[in-house]
């Protein structure tokens, strides 16, 4: 389980989490947190295509429900990089595709909230791909930098 900070309490007064705590990261931070918060506003139920299709098509304007998201989310990934100082991080959410600009937005703020010196070493990758073909895409990106011989 190590690594798991979508269990890493943000914020204790939020929802509850599947795993008994309240306001951790995957209740405030994931496409399942952004639909929640944009249903109860809506008074609907709608997953995440839905919410996608709606706001690019102009029929809903959730703009505060995905700017809390994308903040939060903005919060995790500069917690993983002052952690782990990783060279590269990987962002999936179909999320990121309902405004135009997204995902830049996000590395606007992961920039202002992550330190200098581990930012330098990172570079943030929207990736358009499954959850398990991400995870392998960075497991061998990373045994590729930590094994791999270098020419000089
Ligand atoms: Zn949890």
């Amino acid at each position: 389980m190590a690594g798991e900070i979508g269990h890493v309490t943000i914020d204790p007064c939020d929802e509850l989490c599947g795993c008994g705590n309240h306001g951790c990261m995957e209740t405030v931070a994931t496409d399942v947190a952004l639909c929640r918060a944009v249903s109860r506003c809506y008074g609907t139920s709608l997953d995440v295509d839905e919410l996608v299709r709606l706001v690019r098509s102009g029929e809903i304007h959730p703009d505060e429900e995905i700017r809390a998201t994308i903040e939060y989310l903005s919060i995790a990934i500069s917690m993983v990089i002052n952690i782990f100082n990783p060279s590269s991080v990987f962002v999936r959410g179909k999320m990121l595709g309902a405004q135009e600009n997204l995902f830049q937005q996000l590395l606007h703020l992961v920039r202002q909230r992550t330190l200098a010196a581990p930012l330098a070493d990172c570079r943030v990758h929207h990736a358009s791909v499954t959850k398990l073909q991400g995870a392998v895409a960075g497991i061998v990106m990373h045994l590729a930098n930590a094994l791999a011989p270098t020419f000089s």
